[in-house]
Formats: structure tokens, sequence, C-alpha cells
């Protein structure tokens, strides 16, 4: 039997249109009864990462979330939404997002993002103590991601958006553990695997293109997709912006341990054409992630001629920190000249493992990832 994914075509934010478009896509996967009990704890996990404002198309948007959110409330599911932001208090973040108002005007409560309670999960491939959200626990989990582009794990969907279950800055222990982007996506797959997401939604009604998950471009993709599989999202989240899966270490690691499938003869689409949605110019890095720039046995010297590395556009930057901040090696890999907030912060590419949580958190879009002229030779 191969595995449903509905892709639903939908154009816009109206709440009419995004009604609709939920109740279809949820209805072809078998109907809000197929996710839920009457009375059971159901978590909402938005994709809430800083809490920009909807306009950016950073998160997940409010009018995705409240369709889903009266959905589950109708078939009376006792209702909770979160998300553990890259910085910040999880509430700031919902707030910021526009989340917090649709969840207010719900009478939705917060679930606890914020209180870590540590798992031990033997069958785990890596992580076999995981850091965990109080909120996520015992409950069935709805993972409502926002479909974009990433500079370590090339997209952020389905998969990735559990990695918001992990509170506050231990999400940045995990890069400095598991420096390797295939290791760090062994741990995004126990997450998964250990929450299982009874059903995943993606926004992809305006997608971000290029530099993200939060310093790119805003781009119409006109569609919402549902699945209760991770893998098989994210892998049709692939082949709308003309990727192949295999570039993206966590879905093969997933197929292999089981979380899902991402192979195009296992999936079955339901909906609309994906061939009148597919965009072959979507701007995203088309290539395998690089294991050189994040190995620890391999030539500081070679890295920095080969490896992808952050760079920050000072006509851009604003010294607002935020990068420094978010680095989670010790010492720090970006920081300003002796520390002292006076000048604006440069980077030290001996000590940086290549994780880009400063590209993906700078708010000014002042940090891309270079390929240095050696790398994009090899790499080509
Ligand atoms: S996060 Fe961006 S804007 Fe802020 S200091 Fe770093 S590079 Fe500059
Ligand atoms: S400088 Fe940026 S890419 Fe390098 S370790 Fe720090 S946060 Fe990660």
């Amino acid at each position: 039997m191969r595995t449903p994914v509905a892709v639903i075509k939908c154009d816009d934010y109206r709440e009419e249109q995004v009604d609709s478009a939920v109740r279809r896509g949820v209805k072809l996967l078998g109907g809000i009864e197929t996710f839920c009990k009457e009375g059971e704890r159901v978590v909402l996990k938005p994709n809430l990462l800083i809490g920009d404002k909807p306009g950016k198309c950073v998160t997940t948007h409010p009018s995705v979330f409240q369709a889903v959110a009266k959905l589950f409330q109708e078939a009376g599911a006792d209702l909770f939404y979160g998300d553990s932001p890259g910085a910040g208090k999880p509430e700031r973040a919902a707030k910021g997002a526009g989340i917090k108002d649709v969840a207010d005007k719900l009478g939705i409560p917060p679930a606890d993002f914020s209180t870590t309670v540590k798992i031990t999960y033997p069958q785990a491939l890596i992580a076999k103590q995981l850091p965990l959200a109080a909120g996520v626990l015992d409950s069935a989990l709805i993972s409502i991601s926002k479909m974009k582009t990433h500079g370590f794990t090339r997209i952020t969907g389905a998969v990735k958006n559990q990695f918001g279950c992990i509170p506050g800055l231990r999400k940045g222990e995990f890069h400095v553990k598991m420096p390797d982007t295939y290791q760090f996506s062994s741990v995004l797959v126990d997450i998964n695997r250990f929450l299982s997401p009874r059903l995943c939604i993606m926004d992809g009604i305006i997608a971000m293109e290029g530099n993200g998950p939060r310093g790119g471009t805003p781009k119409a993709m006109n569609v919402l997709l549902f699945s209760g599989d991770p893998v098989a999202l994210d892998s049709v989240f692939c082949k709308l912006i003309n990727m192949k899966p295999d570039y993206v270490p966590f879905l093969k690691i997933g197929k292999e341990a089981g979380l899902g499938t991402y192979l195009e003869n296992e999936i079955e689409l339901i909906g609309d054409p994906i061939e009148d949605l597919i965009d072959l110019d979507f701007e995203a890095v088309r290539r395998p992630p690089d294991r050189m720039a994040s190995s620890k046995s391999f030539p500081v010297f070679l890295k920095n001629l080969i490896s992808p590395k952050p760079l920050i556009d000072y006509n851009r930057c604003t010294n607002c920190g935020t990068c420094v901040k978010q680095c989670p090696v010790n010492p720090r890999a970006v920081d300003w000249p002796d520390h002292k907030a006076k000048e604006k912060p440069l980077f030290n590419y001996k000590r940086c493992i290549r994780c880009y949580c400063c590209q993906e958190m700078c708010p000014e879009r002042a940090i891309s990832i270079k390929t240095p002229f050696l790398g994009k030779l090899i790499h080509r």
C-alpha cells in the first residue's frame, strides 16, 4: 500500500479559501476522526522560528493554524499549541507570528514548551537521550510546518519542524554534539520517531526560497500538503521545487529507520494535479550537504578552501548581536572584536562548525552561505 500525500491548491491566505482547503486535505486522508478522538489531548505545532510577522513568510501563517485548530475543536479535541523558537520565549514568538491572537480568539491555551523533560529512547539511531518539551508528551502531535529552504539541511518542512519540540538553547547543544549534517539528520529522525506526529500539514501557500529559513525570499507556491508521513510529505515538497530527495539527508535516513518513505513509487498523490504546481526555478541549493564542512578530522585549512561558509554583508548588518548570541560553539565562532559590541561581528572560521545557526537567525538577511571557488569546482 502506498503512502497518501494530499496536494491541495490554495492561492492565498483568505480565511474561507484556507478553511476549505484544509478541510478538503484532511477529508482526503480519511477525515478528522482519523486523527483525533473526542476529549483527546492534541498539540498543534506550527513553525514559529523567532516570531517574525506573518508577512515575512518565515512562520506558519495564522490562517492555516486557525483552519486546522477549528477542525480539531469541532472534533472535540482538548487542544493546545506551541513551539520552542530559536531565541526568546515561546509566548513572545507566538505573539509576533500572529498565532497567539488566533489561539486566544479560539480559547486554545499554550502547551509548555519551556520545561525540558529528559527522555530515554533506547531505539534511537543516535539520540538515546532526548530533551523534549513537557507540553508535547502524552499528546497527539499535529505538525503544521512552513515550506522553506534551509542552509544546513537543504529544506525545512515536516520532519525538521519537530526540532522545535526541543526547548530553548538545548537545540544548539545538538549542533555542537552532532555537527555533521547526517548525524544531525539522524537526531531529527529520532525526534520524529519518538513523537510520531499523527498528521503533518505544510503551509506552502507562500513559501520561502533562496537564503532560508529566515533570510530568503517569499515565493508563491499556492499549495497546502497533508500526510500522516513526514518523510513522504517532505519528498513531495522536494518534487514541487525540483529537488532530488537524495539531497536531503533526513529523508533517506528516515526511510531506513522506518519513519516513512521518500520514494516516488511508494507515495500516492491525491488531491489536485501536482504538475501544475511544480516550480522548476525555485531557488535552492541542489546538491547534497557537504560532509567535509562539519568533519572534525578534516584539516581546517582545506575546509576553509572548500566548504560553504557564512559571510556577513556589512551593508545590511545592524550589529544587533543575534548571530553572536546564537553561535553554539565555545568560544564563539562569530563574535565582536574584543567581545565588545562597538564594532560589527567577525567570523573565526577555524572554530566554525558550519551549523549556519547565525545565518538562520539573522533578522537583517545580512548573512549568506557562500561556497569558495575551489569548493564550487569540486562540487561541480
Ligand atoms: S545577526 Fe545579522 S544583523 Fe545582527 S549582528 Fe549578526 S550579521 Fe549583523
Ligand atoms: S559562526 Fe555561524 S555557522 Fe559557524 S558555528 Fe557559529 S553559528 Fe554556526
